[in-house]
């Protein structure tokens, strides 16, 4: 085996998924060198997550993805629809509409084909290496830095095996992000163990691509039918995705042949040597998270920090809100303007964040993992009596953990609205017109009110940009094109909005006094070590 020399780099990023994969190109794209390795020689070239949510696009347009008109996206003007064996709605989830971000509620893709325009982005980066093919067998950690030993694998069958007279190396980082999926190694290594919920469900995941796209009565739906609770759902553009639950007794592998599943596909219109089953896997849905995601320089993010079962679709959506949230924190770390602290903040906010989607996740799954014909009677005569045709259940009212924003202000904690603004010449959305990063606005008729020197100082020193906002013709930085913006200051009595850079809103205020005051207070680990 050859040993090349201790390598040195600022971060060392374990697995490339959807999470380590956006953690190495924002950190690239901040300057630092990156040695990002997986153990797998090629991409997982198989589907998994199909849809994502608006937060997720508004992050992808920040790298260049617009999921609006992506050739490898697609939306559907339809609700997401749980049903019992007799059609009767039990649950109705709005997918349909424009969040107040300006993106849609559900986008549908394939995992593989995003992860593909993640490594086109990270390959216009040199100082990010992405080693395939390699696996981590050591992981140390002091005060200075993160050791990393690797060797080289290949496949062997379903697995990966040491590649005899293979390389091997080591990496010395300044910090290392523990992204490598369910089985973890750094979080083993670091000696954390996920709080387990007790949620096990074997079913079989279906990928499909059918020669003519078929139509149902809406394009996304459980049918929570005791006799096999199945799910149907988009798969992103050309493809269709079924999930069927294994039922008590049953041998997943059995189910997973392609015998059983063409004719599990018959009563849906798709036939063998037609359409193309593109794979039928075994996988058992489970409920997990860590509580504490940081341990010294390292932080563990993605399936390596919480597993979900996939009925809201949200396990990659909260691995990339994960990174997209620890990304500017880390970047402050790594110039010594802040701490631990910041990290313990991101570690907490997102914890919590996680937790409600796995709650949210699990209870859906406890819906309809249902197979006994009395229990499931009782389920849909109660669920039917709360259930208002038209009324949504709100998948997103999850809000961060105590963190970097202002917990006493019900504003804060939860994702900024947008609207359609002029800046500088430029027009459209504001992360697209003004930008991204750190935001202090300031209603423009209220503009004499600002931060404190010292405050306007730090504030700087981070990146944060001040900015006034006002009607056409006001005078101010940035005009308020649709009045979204006078109008939430109106009806919320506020004339101040921090806004953090992965666009979360940290605080909101009416006077000079209490926007001194909550600056003061969310901003003490971000300006000050
Ligand atoms: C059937 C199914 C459907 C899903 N549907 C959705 C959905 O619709 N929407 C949604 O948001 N989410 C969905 N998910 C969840 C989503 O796929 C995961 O949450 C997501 O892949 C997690 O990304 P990650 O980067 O954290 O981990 P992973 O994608 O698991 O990546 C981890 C990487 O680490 C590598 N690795 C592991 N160990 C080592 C090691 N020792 N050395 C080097 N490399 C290593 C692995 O090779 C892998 O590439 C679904 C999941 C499943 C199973």
């Amino acid at each position: 085996m050859s040993q090349a020399s201790v390598e040195e780099t600022d971060v060392v990023v374990v697995g490339l998924g959807p999470a380590g994969l956006l953690a190495s190109l924002l950190l690239g794209q901040k300057g630092y060198n990156v040695i990002a390795l997986d153990r797998w020689p090629t991409p997982y070239p198989l589907p998994r997550a199909v849809t994502f949510d608006h937060e997720i696009a508004r992050i992808l347009a920040s790298i260049g993805i617009n999921a609006n008109n992506d050739p490898t996206i697609d939306y559907h003007d339809d609700h997401y629809l749980w049903i019992n064996k007799n059609d009767d709605v039990l649950l109705e989830v709005d997918w349909k509409s424009t969040a107040n971000d300006g993106w849609r509620n559900r986008y549908w893709f394939s995992q593989p084909e995003l992860e593909e325009r993640l490594r086109g982005i990270l390959t216009s980066l040199p100082n990010v290496q992405i080693r395939q093919g390699f696996e981590i067998t050591d992981f140390q950690q002091d005060d200075a830095g993160v050791s990393v030993k690797y060797v080289e694998v290949e496949v062997d069958g379903v697995a990966t095996k040491h590649k005899a007279g293979g390389k091997s190396g080591e990496v010395r980082a300044k910090f290392a992000i523990g992204s490598d999926g369910a089985n973890s190694f750094v979080r083993r290594a670091v000696g954390y163990e996920m709080v387990d919920l007790d949620f096990y469900f074997d079913w079989i995941v279906v990928d499909t691509k059918p020669k003519v796209m078929p139509k149902y009565k809406t394009a996304h739906f459980q049918i929570c039918d005791p006799a096999r609770p199945t799910t149907v759902v988009p798969g992103g553009p050309g493809r269709r995705r079924w999930e069927f639950m294994v039922l008590p007794g049953e041998d997943p592998q059995e189910i997973a042949k392609a015998e059983t599943v063409w004719k599990l596909l018959e009563p849906w219109g798709l036939k063998e040597g037609v359409d193309t089953l593109e794979r039928s896997v075994a996988w058992r849905f489970q409920g997990k998270y860590l509580e504490n995601w940081r341990a010294g320089r390292t932080v563990i993010v993605g399936d390596a920090a919480h597993l979900m079962p996939p009925f809201a679709g949200e396990g990659m959506c909260a691995a990339i809100r994960d990174v997209f949230n620890l990304v500017w924190r880390l970047d402050l770390y790594l110039k010594g303007i802040a701490g631990d602290a910041l990290l313990d903040e991101w570690s907490n906010e997102r914890r919590e964040q996680a937790k409600w989607y796995i709650d949210f996740s699990v209870n859906l799954g406890r819906i309809i993992c249902v197979t006994d014909e009395a229990e499931a009677a009782e389920r849909d005569k109660n669920m039917m009596a709360e259930y208002v045709p038209g009324k949504s259940a709100d998948p997103h009212a999850a809000v961060l953990g105590d963190g970097t924003w202002d917990k006493t202000n019900e504003l804060a904690g939860k994702p900024s609205f947008q609207g359609v603004v002029a800046y500088r010449g430029k027009t459209g959305r504001f992360d697209d017109a003004v930008g991204r990063g750190w935001f202090l606005l300031t209603n423009k008729a209220k503009q004499g009110e600002s931060l404190s020197d010292a405050q306007l100082s730090a504030f700087e020193n981070i990146g944060g940009t001040v900015v006034t906002v006002g009607a056409r013709g006001s005078g101010a930085d940035v005009i308020d094109l649709d009045g979204t913006y006078a109008k939430f200051m109106i009806d919320q009595h506020i004339n101040h909005m921090l806004l953090r850079p992965d666009y979360y809103v940290a605080a909101t205020a009416s006077s000079e006094a209490d926007l001194r005051t909550t600056f003061e207070s969310v901003m003490k680990h971000v300006v000050a070590a």
